[in-house]
């Protein structure tokens, strides 16, 4: 294995094979190049904290697989669960008993869970919730944050192409953490407000990002509750990183139904939608289903991520690791007079450079940590996962520290006060 990304020779040959047979060569937010031609498309194997690209250079994976990697890669109480149940068989003429186990389990470490259901992606759990909410309230209009990603389906996608007008004719805006914007879009909903969808805070690719301002999220759960609308947590991204149950039971704000996925198996494909009794019968009433929804060893992985994350308390390990990479990282930005944003969880930060509007320096940056064994994203936040001790920080640490040297030296010239003017918002 290479130490770092000095041999592309693989990766370069598929993509050029995948050119011919699949449509643009990669799709979606996998489609790595567009980041940068020096990222790897294609991915071997992963260990602990570590990923190998099909080339052999050997990565610190500060993206997680966006997200769903928690314990770390090949976690090996999960790998044996799901040899376990790979023996006996996965997709069965209906679900095995770790679909009830799983759901006993979501409903004890949820406070907000009364029942769970689950199904494949985020988008199945986001779009389920939508549905949920119009079948209980009998109403059509959610309201969600402008710019902020719910999933892929036509309600919801980041790129419209394809989609109708129509696919979103029953939703309505508002600008994140600002009570005035959502009071507008709630008069604008009118008497006709299923619901409301937030995510736990605010992550949107490119910007710095923000906390959730706990006035706002009580002033949203007032509003759901004087009209009867519910209020719909999206903690696909955050479930089970930010907080060891729901990510807004710190903030001690009630939802009445949950999204959930990324997180939950430690890669294995699940969702699921949690909710509170009273929409009970909403959510038995209307027709959720899948083909492979049913299968069971992504539930017998999310049952042992659930609990590997209770008894080794992972959610801790993670904020050690983060806030180790945030105040490593902030020293490096400092030494050499680099003006930096860190912002989020230092469970899921991101890092812009003041006055990067075009990410000139942050592409730099990101191309400069790849070369040096460290993977991360220059638009899109960074996850913490249990797996990264000291070392694995100390690891990354030592390739970011390469990187911010790579981006004074090319930016030494503009580094003036008055360059510092632009942000990101
Ligand atoms: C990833 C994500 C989704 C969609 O999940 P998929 O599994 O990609 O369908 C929805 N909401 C948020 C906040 C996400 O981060």
């Amino acid at each position: 294995m290479t130490s770092a990304a000095t041999m592309s020779i693989a990766s370069e040959s598929l993509a050029r094979r995948a050119a011919r047979v699949v449509p643009g060569g990669m799709y979606g937010h996998q489609a790595i190049r567009q980041i940068s031609p020096a990222y790897p498309q294609f991915f071997a194997a992963g260990n602990g904290a570590l990923i190998t690209d099909v080339d052999g250079n050997e990565y610190v994976d500060l993206m997680c697989s966006w997200g769903p990697i928690v314990l770390g890669h090949c976690d090996p109480v999960v790998s044996q669960a799901v040899r376990a149940q790979m023996e006996l068989g996965d997709c069965l003429a209906g679900p095995g008993g770790a679909f009830v186990e799983l759901a006993e389990a979501l409903v004890e470490a949820v406070d907000d869970a009364d029942w769970a259901l689950f199904g494949k992606n985020g988008t199945d759990a986001t779009t389920a919730c939508l549905t949920i909410a119009r079948a209980h309230t009998s109403k059509s209009v959610i309201l969600v944050a402008q710019g902020v990603y719910h999933g892929a389906a036509p309600w919801c996608t980041p790129n419209p192409t394809g989609t109708l007008p129509s696919d979103r004719a029953a939703m309505g805006y508002f600008d994140y953490n600002d009570p005035a914007s959502f009071d507008r879009a709630l008069e604008m909903a009118g008497p006709d407000l299923a619901g409301v969808m937030l995510t736990p805070f605010l992550h949107i690719e490119g910007r710095n990002q923000e906390l959730v301002d706990i006035d706002f999220a009580r002033h949203v759960r007032q509003a759901c509750d004087d009209r009867g609308a519910l209020l719909i947590l999206d903690d696909v991204r955050c479930g089970f990183r930010l907080a060891f149950g729901g990510s807004w039971e710190p903030l001690g704000v009630r939802v009445d139904l949950s999204a959930w996925s990324k997180a939950i198996a430690n890669g294995y494909p699940l969702a699921a939608v949690t909710g509170r009794d009273a929409v009970r019968e909403a959510a038995s009433a209307v027709f959720l289903t899948g083909s492979f929804w049913m299968n069971s060893t992504p539930m017998v992985a999310a049952l042992a991520t659930i609990r590997r994350l209770a008894e080794t308390d992972g959610i801790s390990l993670m904020r050690r690791a983060g806030a180790r990479l945030r105040a490593g990282m902030l020293a490096q930005a400092a030494e050499n007079g680099l003006a930096i944003r860190y912002t989020g969880p230092d469970v899921m930060p991101y890092m812009t450079f003041d006055g990067d509007t075009d990410y000139e320096r942050m592409t730099l940056f990101a191309e400069a940590a790849l070369r040096n064994g460290v993977y991360l994203h220059p638009r899109h936040n960074w996850f913490m996962s249990c797996a990264m001790d000291d070392e694995v920080i100390d690891r990354a640490l030592k390739g970011t520290d390469v990187a911010f040297g790579e981006v004074r030296k090319r930016f030494a010239a503009s580094l003036l006060p008055s360059d510092r003017s632009e942000e990101h918002p």
